[in-house]
């Protein structure tokens, strides 16, 4: 096998307006939260991160140069469709994914009663087992922006494989 490795980033800021009914999506996840996250697309900050890790390992740019926001179609768009086009790209290059190590840093709200949710759904888009997907989640203990609850950051790592020709 050879095998090469990516990393990705992302954060999106929270609304300030507080909703009663409010969520966010995670991993194509719906997640009850006092306050929306801004964003062109349905703001899935961890898929985001993960396209980006995903398109790193294979240098083939990030997921702003495949799927501009400045392009109407995109617009509110699922971000598990994008993530189901990265995959395709990846699989069409012979490569898979090992796996996925992801982190989401969140003041608010609590994502631990997700995490298994968010790890199954993943696996599901990504045609892996469940347990080649990991998402934890980690407070900041009230430090910077995400203590401050201004937003959530997600870190991936992913290692994709492909046989040797
Ligand atoms: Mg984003």
């Amino acid at each position: 096998m050879q095998y090469k490795i990516g990393n990705g980033y992302d954060v999106h800021a929270f609304a300030r307006e507080i909703k009663p009914d409010a969520c966010i999506t995670l991993a194509g996840v719906h997640i009850p939260s006092e306050r929306e996250l801004i964003a062109h697309s349905d703001g899935d900050v961890l898929i985001h991160a993960l396209c980006d890790a995903l398109l790193g390992a294979l240098a083939l740019g990030d997921i702003g140069k495949h799927f501009p926001d400045t392009d109407p179609q995109y617009k509110g768009i699922s971000s598990v469709l994008l993530l189901e086009k990265v995959s395709e790209l990846i699989m069409q290059k012979g490569w898979s994914l090992a796996n996925a190590d992801i982190t989401v840093l969140a003041q608010e709200p609590k994502l631990a009663p997700f995490r298994e949710a968010m790890c199954e759904h993943l696996a599901k888009v990504l045609q892996v087992n469940v347990d080649q997907v990991s998402v934890k989640a980690t407070t900041t203990e009230g430090l910077g922006y995400v203590g401050r609850k201004e937003g959530i950051a997600v870190y991936v790592v992913v290692l994709i494989e492909k046989p040797f020709d």
